[in-house]
């Protein structure tokens, strides 16, 4: 038994040896080289992949950095031009003298630093739009998408995660009892995830107490992902929002902190790698139809007032200024013919707001900041909200310090403050822009930004004062913000409140600032046919009911900051025109109430050759007598009684040539008073000369002279006094209270003068 058990095993042994001895080569052979074979292919196979990947990545970046490299050529271009140009212009320069020469170097400097900007940020949109597409040309591409589509689940529940019910989605269910909620992805999603996200969503609904109604869809122009709508509120995990996004954020930051399409493509690939990819939130809207710069939207159901809104397709903004039960009012910023009933709007979830900053000093905006004076971007970091609250109380201060508009009748009879709104108004063609300009033209050198504001003025006139200003070196602390006739009522609207914005960031710096609304009639013209449009009911002059609100939260903005806030301060020279003298009406009560005294321009005046035709009567300043000079105080109040006389006595004095000569006395005087109140354009005096000849005409000093001839009076003594006595002209400027004894010395030099005279 045992020995055949042993034969058997000894025989099998033998018979597989001999097996493995023969059929051994054949085996191996066949074996390995099947395995190496494999895993050549294998090999071969992942190369391939590989150089494909290279081939796309390397496409990819050729297109992203193109663009670049275009740029930079591009630039040398542009600085080779400027360099031609500067060099034809140099001999001009060099040709002129003094301040005119350092003008233009300005201007020019002014023009390439603008070039430059404007250059680099076509370079940058255009390398965001080429990145953009060619990012989508390699998520669109195996192995991206399929790699990408692993990362759905991982995405879903982000989404999940973050999904809740809206206050407005509440109003929505309290009416309608039903929530609709809609799934779109760019491929078919798995069943099971489907059924998961419907659950999750159903729960979230019925704890609020409603129904939901659930859509499936697929669009493969989101690229990659899905996105959840409950609601108006989309929970986006897309591709192509996270580019949106993406290139929002890069367009935000200025052309300093340098994009470079390496720095985007390297971002895009960073999110996509992140498992945990950023879920965007936000809320859509929808274009229900659309008239004369009005726009009435639904859906967007937590929008606030004043908040901006994108549409989407058309790439314009919005703001909102109505909100109904079932529909929101929108104005648009820019074209509006190419928005479309139907279309998508987005809330992009900040208030309205301007760009501002230094660099805006000396240029020509629009009221959304963007310039139209021809000399390239302008590059600033900050933005202001256009709607701001005004300085609280106990922010602010009294009005203490002048702000001279170098006009003889304003300086003496109405007084101006930093810090104080000073309204002028008058009918049309009575000179309210010569002196709001003449007094920015006057604060040259005294440190005050001024902003020029034009609400619905001829684009003629707007050109002519920046030429005028330039021409006085003032365009280099002035800001002209720019809504003429031909802009929409939009931006006509917002114009005052957006050149407020900008006042207000050197306001908060602690700057004195000049502000000039020219004018806010045309304003409020604009603001009542949006109210119109709006369907808001119209009262008084068909103006809606808060137009007075329009203009108060507008000039109460003015203010003189405390030592604490920063001191800066705000004066605001509003304009109003009137009709036919008639200051009782609506718009011009309500700015007159607002507020802190008028400058009133009279026809008649005008007319009679009185410039500027100050109505020294109806004219007053109910603060700026604190911020004036000891001095012409002093001065002004005996002219003030000696006007006021004249005034009197002129009335009855038409009627009939029999006077007795005390009252001849007064007149003749006061005919020489207003003579010398008279004053070109473009003049401006600084207040020791002013205050100088008003003491003297006063006074009495220039009785011998016609009022024909006070012009050429004024001028010797403003000669005589700068070679004789420029140390009583420092008294006379000055903030101290002058001595009897300097008075005396005043009225010595000046009998001195007029014997010599
Ligand atoms: P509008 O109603 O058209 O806005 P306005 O009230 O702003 O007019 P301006 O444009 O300032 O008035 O001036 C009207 C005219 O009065 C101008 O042609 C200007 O030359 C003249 N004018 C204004 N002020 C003076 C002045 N001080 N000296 C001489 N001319 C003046
Ligand atoms: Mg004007």
């Amino acid at each position: 038994m045992d020995v055949r058990i042993i034969y058997t095993i000894v025989n099998l042994i033998i018979l597989f040896g001999l097996i493995w001895f023969f059929a051994r080569k054949f085996i191996a052979k066949d074996f390995l080289s099947r395995s190496f074979r494999n895993r050549r292919e294998n090999i071969n196979r992942q190369l391939d992949e590989a150089a494909e990947a290279i081939s796309i990545a390397k496409s990819t970046e050729d297109i992203m950095f193109s663009e670049e490299k275009a740029a930079e050529e591009k630039l040398v271009v542009i600085k080779d031009e400027y360099a031609k140009r500067t060099a034809e212009k140099i001999n001009g320069i060099m040709s002129s003298c003094g301040e005119e020469r350092y003008a233009m170097l300005r201007e020019n400097d002014r023009l390439l630093s603008g070039l430059r900007a404007e250059m680099y940020e076509t370079v940058r949109n255009n390398a965001i739009k080429k990145a953009k597409e060619a990012a989508l040309q390699l998520m669109s591409k195996e192995p991206y998408a399929s790699a990408f589509r692993e990362k759905e689940k991982e995405i879903a529940e982000s989404i999940l995660s973050k999904i809740a019910i809206t206050p407005g989605d509440m109003v929505y269910l309290k009416q309608k009892d039903i929530l609709y909620v809609t799934l779109t992805s760019t491929y078919p999603l798995e069943q099971d995830l489907v059924d998961e996200i419907g659950k999750q969503a159903t729960v979230i609904v019925e704890q609020a107490g409603g129904k939901i109604s659930y859509w499936v869809k697929t669009d493969v122009s989101l690229v990659g992902g899905l996105k959840l709508r409950i609601g108006d509120t989309v929970y986006d995990g897309t591709i192509s929002d996270l580019l949106y996004r993406m290139t929002k954020t890069i367009g935000q930051k200025t052309i300093e902190e340098d994009f470079s399409a390496q720095k985007f493509a390297d971002t895009l690939i960073n999110n996509v790698k992140n498992t945990k990819m950023d879920i965007g939130v936000y809320q859509l809207g929808r274009v229900v139809s659309i008239s004369d710069g009005i726009c009435w939207l639904d859906g967007l159901a937590d929008i606030m007032y004043g908040e901006v809104v994108e549409f989407i397709s058309a790439g314009e903004r919005g703001m909102i200024l109505d909100i109904e039960p079932c529909k929101i009012g929108c104005i648009v910023f820019g074209r509006y013919e190419h928005i479309e009933a139907g279309d998508k709007v987005r809330r992009i979830k900040h208030m309205a707001a301007v760009p501002v900053g230094e660099a805006q000093v000396g240029r020509v905006v629009n009221p959304l900041g963007v310039p139209i004076d021809g000399l390239g971007t302008i590059r600033t970091s900050e933005y202001r909200p256009v709607e701001f609250h005004a300085p609280a109380i106990l922010d602010r201060q009294s009005v203490s310090v002048p702000l001279h508009t170098g006009i003889k009748a304003i300086d003496a009879l109405v007084p101006i403050g930093r810090g104080q709104r000073e309204l002028i108004i008058g009918d049309r063609q009575t000179g309210k822009t010569s002196i709001a300009v003449d007094t920015i033209i006057n604060q040259k050198g005294k440190n005050v930004i001024c902003i020029y504001v034009a609400v619905g003025q001829k684009e003629t006139t707007v050109a002519d004062i920046m030429s005028k200003l330039k021409k006085f070196g003032a365009m280099e602390y002035t800001v002209i913000v720019c809504a003429d006739a031909y802009s929409s009522a939009s931006m006509q609207y917002i114009a005052p409140f957006a050149g407020t914005a900008i006042g207000e960031y050197f306001m908060y710096k602690g700057r004195d600032v000049l502000m000039v609304y020219d004018d806010l009639s045309k304003h409020a013209v604009a603001y009542r046919e949006l109210s119109l449009l709006l369907h808001r009911p119209s009262g008084r002059e068909a103006y809606p009911g808060d137009v007075f609100y329009l203009h108060s939260r507008l000039l109460e903005r003015s203010a003189r900051l405390s030592a604490e806030s920063g001191g800066g301060s705000m004066t605001a020279l509003p304009i109003i025109e009137t009709q036919a003298g008639d200051i009782s009406a609506y718009i011009p009560t309500n700015v007159i109430s607002i507020t802190d005294g008028q400058i009133f321009l009279e026809t008649g005046l005008f007319n009679e050759g009185q410039r500027p035709a100050v109505n020294v009567g109806l004219s007053v300043s109910r603060v700026g007598g604190a911020a004036q000079n000891p001095f012409m105080k002093k001065t002004a109040a005996s002219l003030r009684l000696n006007l006021a006389q004249y005034r009197e006595l002129e009335s009855f004095a038409q009627f009939g040539s029999d006077v007795d000569e005390n009252t001849k006395k007064v007149l003749e005087s006061g005919a020489r008073i207003m003579a010398a109140l008279n004053q070109p354009r473009y003049s401006p005096l600084p207040d020791d000369r002013e205050a100088l000849i008003i003491f003297a005409v006063t006074e009495g000093y220039a009785a011998k002279v016609s009022p024909a001839d006070i012009g050429k009076f004024e001028k010797a003594l403003f000669e005589y006094f700068d070679s004789m006595h420029s140390d009583l002209l420092k008294i006379i400027g000055s903030t101290v209270k002058p001595s009897s004894e300097d008075i005396a010395n005043i009225k010595k030099a000046l009998t001195a003068y007029v014997e010599s005279y």
